[in-house]
């Protein structure tokens, strides 16, 4: 068998795979109905879909609904069971982008130009051309697959919208990287993981338990952009499928529990000629052109695109999931800073200021005091864990990525404005300015961008808004950010998207969110009548009547997003119904859980679901039966 294989628009989230696939037998039928082998290359070149149910944004009508498969030549082709996977582009009769891809391969396109024009200005070989590589760390959940089978919102919504807190939660910090002990079926689920993994070419070179009770996660060794975009889409439907056979559910989503830590899904990122030479190391630029400007402009040039286009940034970021998650003291603030540790600053700062000094990191010695342990070097940069876009000598890491998404968007928006960055740069110096003082001038305006403080701090969070860095607070209005007159300049400059698809792409991203709310909402509605007022009556106690009133307030708001006048307005009546309503809510239905006895209450609790080490009840086989 072979398939095209896609990633229509929009997904990110809770469906299983996140990709488009139909299986064709490279046989054929001729007309004594005898079977031969037929697979040619057209056949493995391109494709023709129907696939005209994906959300489109207006891009497509059922009168006009052909759509085409490309393979993309950037990403393996790989052999999984009977089937091989064609990675493709998946576009519409007019070659309108309807997927996730479409539009990082044109942002590939744009960084390669670009980059390749702004580093040769700067001394650096470019002639096998720029690329990006990422390293993608998921984090998942995994819980007992007999319990969620007792929660319709971890079914429906892969996260819990109700649930009173366990007694027990992460503040011992005895999860973190605790042993992965063989009492649970964790630590056999993410062998099979890493093993599946491997036979189709993914090297997950990390696993590790995370902060929250029953979280996990994996890191595989970076790559380019596309493969490693795919592989993580394969690798998340693996872990979905191994943890079904280990008797364990696997959440992807942000924030499947309150009270606890979500998932994130961290974007290193760098950018590297095709040669090897890595832009983001000083030592690795310097010495492929022995101009020790070169690595202060290109900084200068990143700085800028995040200070002028961190809307975009927190756009790409901008999931249903990651509405509970950003800024919760877990994961970076909705604001969009970068950090660059002591040293880099200062470097920088330096260079600013006309200084043509060599990078040269500090190095500190840790001295223990004993003879056992030797003194050892570190350097002496710290690290960031609050900043959403740390560097971390030679690669940035964008923190703030949910663990759920697709993040071709998120390397779309990346790849684009350092593109334009480095675009605008090599055209001033092509016409005739010195480029170190092209890079102080961009420097002096987009200095506000870097912190290096603690990005959790409310007087921190103040203090960079009031230095007008960018920040927003909501996701629905960052969703909006994509349609921004700036916004459409850049990306129809780069030839990355045109006005019309990205239109399109804004009303299906919002359409996303209004679904899944709308999805969370009436999951809500059916565990109150269900089992929640059951739970109440049998016990005789409870919130019966403000749980019944609760029910009318959720279909009421359901109703107004029926009838909003476009597909902003619902989702911003979503947001409201999903972070205010039916947060309160919760706190009604928490409260009757926190009353009703436990063989009265139905559905399974935080306590059941989050504490797979409290589960270990296999015997002991001591017979070998
Ligand atoms: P940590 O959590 O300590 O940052 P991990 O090993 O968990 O480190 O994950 C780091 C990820 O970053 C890995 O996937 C790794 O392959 C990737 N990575 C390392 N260097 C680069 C680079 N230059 N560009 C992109 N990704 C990188
Ligand atoms: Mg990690």
């Amino acid at each position: 068998m072979y398939c095209h294989w896609f990633q229509p628009m929009a997904s990110s989230g809770v469906r299983h795979g996140l990709t488009g696939q139909v299986h064709n037998m490279m046989l054929e039928f001729d007309a004594n109905m005898e079977v031969k082998q037929d697979f040619k290359g057209k056949t493995l070149i391109k494709g023709e879909t129907d696939g005209s149910s994906y959300p489109n944004g207006g891009l497509r009508g059922t009168h006009q609904a052909g759509g085409y498969l490309a393979i993309d030549t950037s990403s393996p082709i790989f052999c999984r069971g009977d089937t091989i996977f064609i990675p493709s582009a998946f576009v519409s009769y007019y070659g309108a982008a309807l997927d996730e891809k479409t539009p990082l391969l044109r942002a590939n396109a744009a960084i390669d130009k670009e980059g390749s024009r702004l580093f040769s200005l700067l001394g650096l070989d470019c002639s096998t051309g720029v690329q990006t590589n990422i390293g993608l760390e998921q984090e998942i959940f995994l819980i007992p697959r007999d319990q969620y089978y007792r929660r319709p919102d971890l079914q429906f919504a892969g996260r819990t919208i109700m649930g009173k807190n366990a007694p027990r939660g992460q503040e011992m910090c005895d999860h973190y990287m605790a042993p992965l002990s063989t009492a649970t079926a964790a630590l056999a689920c993410m062998q099979e993981i890493q093993d599946e993994a491997w036979r189709i070419g993914i090297p997950l070179k990390t696993r590790h338990r995370e902060v929250a009770p029953n979280q996990f996660e994996f890191a595989p060794l970076f790559g380019t952009n596309t493969t490693q975009i795919d592989q993580n889409i394969m690798v998340m439907q693996i872990i979905e499928e191994t943890a079904a056979k280990h008797g364990l559910a696997a959440l992807l989503q942000e924030k499947p529990f309150n009270g606890v830590n979500g998932s994130g899904k961290h974007n290193n990122w760098s950018i590297a000629t095709r040669a090897g030479v890595q832009v983001f190391n000083p030592n690795a630029v310097l010495a492929a052109t022995k101009n020790e400007a070169a690595f202060p402009i290109i900084m200068a040039a990143v700085v800028s695109a995040v200070d002028e286009h961190g809307d975009l940034m927190r756009m790409a970021i901008a999931n249903p999931g990651n509405d509970f998650r950003l800024g919760a003291c877990e994961a970076p603030p909705a604001i969009v800073s970068t950090y660059l540790g002591d040293d880099m600053t200062n470097y920088l700062e330096a260079f600013m200021n006309g200084s043509t000094a060599k990078y040269e990191p500090g190095v500190k010695t840790l001295d223990l005091g004993t003879r056992e342990v030797l003194p050892f070097e570190v350097p002496a940069e710290d690290r960031n864990r609050t900043s959403p876009f740390p560097y971390g000598g030679a690669r940035f890491e964008f923190r703030a990525v949910g663990s759920s998404q697709n993040v071709s968007l998120v390397n779309t928006v990346l790849n684009t404005i350092c593109a334009e960055k480095f675009a605008e740069f090599a055209d001033k110096i092509e016409a005739g300015a010195d480029p170190s003082e092209v890079a102080r001038e961009a420097l002096k305006k987009h200095w506000k961008v870097i912190f290096n403080g603690n990005n959790y701090d409310p007087a921190n969070q103040q203090m960079l808004t009031d230095r007008g860095v960018w920040r927003i607070d909501s996701g629905v209005e960052a969703m909006s950010r994509m349609t921004a007159p700036k916004n459409i300049a850049l990306f129809e400059k780069m030839g990355v998207f045109t006005t019309d698809e990205l239109t399109a792409r804004q009303d299906v991203i919002l359409g996303h969110y209004t679904g899944t709310v709308e999805m969370e909402a009436f999951t809500m509605i059916d565990m109150i009548n269900q089992h929640v007022i059951p739970s109440c009556k049998a016990a005789g106690l409870g919130p019966v009547a403000e749980l019944e009133a609760a029910v009318g307030t959720i279909k009421a708001a359901i109703s107004g997003i029926h009838h909003a006048d476009s597909p902003l307005d619902a989702a911003q009546l979503a947001r409201v119904l999903r972070l205010e309503t039916m947060i309160d809510i919760r706190a009604i239905c928490d409260a009757a859980e926190e009353v009703v006895p436990a063989d009265l209450w139905t559905l399974a609790t935080y306590k059941e679901l989050l504490f797979l080490d409290s589960h270990t009840v296999t015997e002991p086989d001591y017979f070998g039966e």
